[in-house]
């Protein structure tokens, strides 16, 4: 056997298989919908240039079936393969490194993990920031730190941080807040590097208060859907295909099309999804109904 054929097939062997019901809300699956002109608004606030959207409101984030199928454990139809599973070890050991040196600079802690109560969530918004730093002036900066490709890292420089970046260092104001009661914090930052080439690129950003309390209560009401989604067992629909220009699978977040089998994709349940579609199984199906629908 080839040597790169053993190391694929132990790099997908190691992959954690364990599906446990999750008890919390992660910011990096957070998603909101917001007007055109309040999505506008964020993206100016985070330092992004503003191209013209499609009129009409703006879903951002991980779509509500996506999340719905996370909390209930199912199995993920579309795994990652062993290149995915490269690419992300690759981009971790790429953010090591440079927070290494980074921490020989500056006065930043790696890794700072907060929970925040909501009202009205049953389940703790649980996160952690990439790193912490406390600037000269003595307030503290959160930092979200992005691996991604050189052509994708020279777009953020081009355009601005990525949507969902956004939601989820929203949280982590939130959560440095929460940690750091009455401590002074003006600004946060994002450090993208491209893990092929190494390109590094830093956005510094000023703190609208009034953005972040926005962006998380938009986040929060999506939050409410799911729960009450979940407590009833009802699976919601699948929003990324209505928002795709052909009402089918060929959005982004999905990825997916009958007529494209890569396994390079974004949604991890898209033949999942696809399936239950093909078979009528939308708001009204119950987990044993899945289940007998894809086999499972
Ligand atoms: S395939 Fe698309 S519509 Fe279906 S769950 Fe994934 S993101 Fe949502």
């Amino acid at each position: 056997m080839r040597v790169l054929d053993k190391i694929d097939a132990r790099l997908v062997e190691n992959e954690p298989k364990e599906r446990r019901t999750p008890t919390g809300h992660w910011p990096s699956s957070a998603s909101a919908r917001f007007t055109e002109d309040e999505w506008r608004e964020i993206r100016l606030a985070f330092k992004c240039v503003v191209t013209p959207d499609p009129s009409g409101d703006v879903l951002v984030g991980e779509c509500l079936r996506a999340q719905w199928l996370k909390h209930t454990a199912q199995t993920p139809s579309n795994e990652n393969d062993p290149g995915g599973i490269l690419k992300m070890k690759m981009g971790g050991l790429s953010e090591e490194l440079v927070f290494g040196l980074a921490q020989k600079e500056t006065a930043v802690a790696r890794e700072v993990a907060y929970k925040i109560e909501i009202d009205g969530l049953e389940f703790l918004v649980s996160g952690r920031m990439d790193g912490l730093e406390i600037d000269s002036d003595g307030s503290i900066v959160p930092w979200e730190m992005k691996s991604t490709y050189s052509y994708s890292a020279t777009q953020v420089k081009k355009f601005g941080p990525k949507d969902t970046w956004i939601l989820q260092h929203c949280w982590n104001i939130k959560g440095a807040a929460v940690l750091f009661p009455g401590h002074d914090m003006k600004r946060c930052k994002f450090v993208v590097l491209a893990r092929d080439s190494l390109y590094r690129h830093e956005i510094d950003v000023v703190i609208d208060w009034d953005i972040v309390d926005l962006v998380c209560e938009r986040c929060v009401n999506r939050w409410v859907h799911l729960e009450a989604a979940l407590d009833s067992g009802l699976m919601p629909p699948p929003e990324y295909r209505h928002e795709g220009s052909k009402g089918d699978w060929t959005h982004w977040k999905c990825r997916y099309s009958a007529t494209n089998k890569s396994k390079d994709g974004y949604c991890p349940y898209r033949s999942m999804c696809q399936e239950f579609e093909a078979k009528g199984i939308r708001l009204e199906a119950r987990a044993e109904e899945m289940a007998d629908a894809v086999g499972t």
